[in-house]
């Protein structure tokens, strides 16, 4: 039924510009190789999980480095992982217990809380120690390459956009349904068994619950793309633990101008944080950046976007420019993005990419 509904994501598999940024994706996607995940659970590290911080930390580095050669041998070819045993404590084990430790002092993104979530505190997100869903379903609506999509919806949100389409679920942490890592875990093996080509963390923000995901990733036994879709205001931290477990970081990179930022999502120091992000990811694995276009924001944010991502991560990267901005939530209070993109505005942010010299744009 999706092929007929989104007959490009049926062409995209022929689309030589979308193998060529997302090709390690498409062969996960079409179970040619494991996803980071199972790679990263095949990855032992020497260290006991009860030692200090400082030691857990030195073991996670060690572990991403021999990582980095497992993933290179089993892209090759000359290393099978059903062969291999699954070590005694493994690179995602550890991941999992350093981000039940953040969770005690809350920086799973760069406002930094430092909150005890584990004892009832919470931080600007409002997200518990639990985390809570509003829904999880096929997804049809996302780049071609992505659907369908089986995507599982956080409540709650590190940002505080005035014009969230989705603030019903972003602003709302204590709504949805409590859901464990368990759960979770089974739910993404039987909807790869139905055809899901990827498992897809959005939210509201899949960064609160970061700690969750990593654990469902280490008990899901399905071979499954894993895609964090994300406004990318993830603490280093958080970069750090993310890394060697996704096969697309689906980004979100809005706005060109801190100022910007500040007035309509509350959000500090955006630029450099999210820019750094984007350079850590583009490093770790592959990248579809997502750019809304909003009305009277085309020099300063949308310009200033593309050219930062033409000049620091190459004409081939895949770009997203997205012309469904509508005014949602409390944009009424905001005059000058009270109203939809014009077709005009639209044309010009084409034209934007195209001076940027980007090459690999979906529209
Ligand atoms: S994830 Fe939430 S509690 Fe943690 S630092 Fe960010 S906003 Fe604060």
């Amino acid at each position: 039924m999706w092929r007929v509904l989104r007959p490009d994501a049926v062409a995209v598999l022929r689309d030589e510009r979308a193998r060529r940024s997302l090709g390690r994706y498409f062969a996960v996607m079409e179970d040619k190789l494991p996803a980071r995940f199972q790679v990263c659970k095949q990855v032992e590290v020497d260290v006991d999980l009860s030692a200090g911080d400082d030691e857990l930390w030195r073991a996670h580095e060690r572990g991403l480095r021999e990582l980095r050669r497992l993933l290179g041998r089993v892209d090759e070819g000359k290393v099978s992982l059903p062969e291999r045993e699954r070590p005694r404590t493994s690179l995602l084990d550890l991941k999992v217990e350093l981000a039940r430790r953040i969770l005690r002092s809350c920086h799973f993104c760069e406002r930094r809380c430092g909150v005890d979530r584990t004892a009832g505190e919470r931080g600007v997100c409002g997200v518990g120690e639990r985390s809570r869903i509003a829904s999880e379903f096929i997804h049809m609506g996302e780049e071609p390459e992505l659907v369908p999509s089986y995507t599982i919806f956080f409540n709650g949100c590190t940002f505080k956009c005035c014009f969230c389409q989705n603030w019903d679920i972003s602003q709302y942490p204590a709504e949805g349904v409590e859901v464990s890592p368990q759960t979770l875990a089974r739910l993404v093996e039987g909807q790869r068994r139905d055809g899901a080509r990827n498992v897809n963390w959005v939210g509201g923000s899949p960064t609160p619950n970061l700690h969750t995901i990593l654990e469902a990733l280490n008990l899901c036994e399905a071979n499954i793309p894993s895609v964090w879709n994300s406004n990318f205001y993830m603490s280093l931290e958080a970069m750090k633990l993310l890394s060697g477990t996704q096969d697309i970081y689906l980004t979100d990179f809005k706005y060109g101008d801190d100022r910007c930022a500040l007035k309509y999502s509350k959000v500090q120091n955006y630029f450099e944080v999210v820019a750094r992000n984007h350079r850590l990811a583009f490093a770790d694995s592959e990248l579809i950046i997502r750019h809304l276009v909003m009305p009277n924001h085309l020099e300063c944010c949308t310009r200033a976007v593309l050219e930062w991502i033409a000049e620091n991560l190459g004409p081939m990267v895949r770009v997203n420019l997205m012309d469904q901005y509508r005014p949602e939530y409390r944009a009424h209070e905001f005059p000058e993005l009270n109203r939809r993109l014009t077709s005009d505005e639209f044309n010009r942010a084409i034209e934007m990419a195209r001076d940027a010299g980007l090459e690999n744009v979906i529209t």
